[in-house]
């Protein structure tokens, strides 16, 4: 019988993990699963979580398991694949709520749960993660150190809305910069009341994906359409770029008010320097506090955190009596 032909693992299951860096190898006794950015070796199945570059094999070294929206999404990155979808009853893709189709991976009978980028909060169309009790969980901690806070979802729009409302009310340019996949759309969403919205290119391609999975963005013009029509030349826009270079250019050419939309603007000291000169902590990731609430709802008897401020958040979740700890590199851990 094929290893992936198994409908259970079986009761005397051995579950072994090594972390690549981005990647992760998993052994369900002698099944082999590689997870995202594996680039050696051949396996069972390869998971592929979300469709973020840093993510990302440079080719798929198993059987295809990812959402049809990652695949979709890995499409528009001109990275082909060919590779049909696959499933299998014991690894279970559960909505990990960073970016559209991504993915955490569970190991049933909830032994394992694997949450690579993570993000708990409803906001705009996204579903946040919902956390599940399970005996290992391995949890992201981009923003495993106290002071990156967001605040409450809903508070930080209404700012952000308040805020970018007046600007342009006085006749400002904006230029919102965020990542191209994830924060373009968001951020396409949360500027559609705006009459001369500019998307870039690429986070048009990456819009057009979101829209043929159902997720209404409203009206835009692409980056190509509005510098031909002169848009640029108007008053009272807002340009939706992922690339620093050319939001610094428009920025300077139309007197724009760059505004950055991450959670890194949470190093900043103040929060008034911190909206003035950097911009609003609206991220696809969970903050601190949300990082250890999914700790607490999660429940595990062990932790280990892949990738961030891995050693900040494990010292803190020692602190609260979780047995946490960072996952090291290259080194197999039995589970
Ligand atoms: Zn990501």
């Amino acid at each position: 019988m094929f290893p992936w032909r198994l409908k259970y693992i079986p009761e005397q299951v051995m579950l072994r993990i090594m972390c690549t860096g981005n990647g992760l190898i998993l052994e369900i006794n002698d099944l082999k699963v590689a997870i995202d950015r594996v680039n050696f070796g051949s396996y069972d199945f390869h998971f592929i979580t979300h469709a973020h570059t840093d993510h990302l094999p440079r080719q798929i070294r198993g059987k295809l398991i990812t959402s049809q929206e990652t695949k979709e999404l890995i499409k528009v990155r001109n990275k082909g694949v060919k590779e049909n979808l696959h499933e299998v009853s014991f690894l279970e893709p559960v909505n990990s709520g960073h970016i559209l189709g991504s993915r955490a991976l569970l190991v049933k009978e909830n032994k394992l749960l694997y949450t690579s980028d993570v993000n708990p909060r409803d906001r705009l169309f996204m579903k946040g993660f919902k956390p599940i009790q399970v005996d290992t969980l391995i949890i992201e901690g981009t923003y495993g150190k106290k002071n990156f806070v967001f605040g409450e979802t809903g508070k930080l729009i209404d700012e952000i809305l308040s805020y970018t409302f007046k600007l342009l009310s006085e006749g400002r340019n904006i230029v919102a910069l965020g990542y191209s996949l994830g924060k373009g759309q968001i951020l396409t969403r949360l500027f559609s009341w705006c009459s001369d919205l500019i998307v870039d290119n690429e986070v048009a391609h990456f819009n057009e994906v979101y829209e043929r999975f159902g997720v209404y963005l409203g009206k835009y013009l692409r980056y190509t359409e509005a510098s031909r029509e002169g848009l640029f030349k108007e008053r009272s826009w807002v340009f939706v770029t992922h690339r620093e270079g050319l939001a610094k250019r428009i920025a300077k050419q139309y007197e724009a008010k760059i505004i950055r939309f991450t959670g890194w603007v949470c190093q900043s000291r103040n929060k008034r320097q911190s909206r003035e000169i950097y911009g609003f902590p609206l991220s696809d990731h969970a903050d601190f506090y949300d990082l250890v609430n999914i700790v607490r709802e999660t429940q595990p008897s062990r932790v280990y955190i892949a990738y961030g401020f891995s050693n900040e958040l494990a010292a803190y979740l020692r602190e609260l009596g979780f047995d946490a700890h960072l996952l090291p590199r290259n080194q197999k851990i039995e589970l």
